[in-house]
């Protein structure tokens, strides 16, 4: 059943984990110095009838927002929600991918990318690790809410249980592998805040459990800190 719901879910390519924003990859570093503020970047022209638009704080709104002066429609923008999983096999590895697709190519992940419309974040963390290992996974639930308030982005990280052994490379992945605690490539991870999920991961289950967890990253603080709810 779940491969077949996954079968459906469309692939979409998109797998900027994390810190880099669709449609501004070109001349972004990876890692949190690649953040800016949303509010900085100039819309302008109206999303519902092209003409210009002014940047102030609406009547009884406390933000400025991009108001289009023809037909006064208000373009909002706000965090994008991005989606990840980590998916543990019966023999208690978990699923690792070295990245095809910028940014940092030939660094390693585990799977994740932009949610889109019409899943759920634990059916968008699967269809994540679908497209970039052929992976099924059953989610087991939320276990990491990331805060990249810098660069205006939630990131849900979820666990899942993999569900079959025919992993392969995929247009996003050169190679994806199952790998225990002792073998992550620590100094070849795509970025910090991966090898910090992975190792309150490995931790959590040493512990016997996996409480929800947060964490918060900004442009000053690189690692953040983690957190349980
Ligand atoms: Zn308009």
């Amino acid at each position: 059943v779940i491969e077949s719901e996954l079968a459906q879910l469309r692939t979409t390519g998109v797998g900027d984990w994390p810190f880099v924003r669709s449609g501004r990859l070109s001349g972004h570093r990876p890692g949190l110095s690649a953040y800016s503020s949303e509010s900085s970047e100039a819309i302008r022209f109206c999303n519902h009838c092209g003409n210009q638009v002014d940047f102030y704080v609406p009547a009884g709104d406390h933000l400025p927002r991009h108001v289009c002066v023809a037909c006064g429609n208000v373009q909002y923008r706000n965090p994008k929600a991005i989606v990840g999983m980590i998916s543990e096999a019966p023999d208690g590895r978990i699923l690792m991918c070295k990245r095809a697709i910028p940014p940092r190519v030939g660094f390693w992940t585990f799977p994740a990318g932009y949610l889109e419309n019409g899943e759920t974040s634990g059916q968008g963390a699967a269809r994540e690790a679908m497209e970039e290992a052929h992976a099924v996974v059953e989610p087991l639930g939320l276990y990491l809410v990331i805060n990249a308030i810098d660069a205006n982005q939630v990131y849900l990280i979820h666990r899942g249980r993999l569900r079959t052994s025919a992993l392969r490379p995929t247009p996003e992945s050169v190679e994806v592998e199952l790998m225990r605690e002792d073998r992550i490539p620590w100094g070849a991870l795509a970025f910090p805040a991966i090898g910090r999920c992975i190792r309150q991961y490995f931790g959590d289950r040493q512990a016997g459990g996996f409480p929800v967890r947060t964490m918060v990253l900004t442009n000053v603080q690189h690692a953040g800190s983690i957190h349980a709810f």
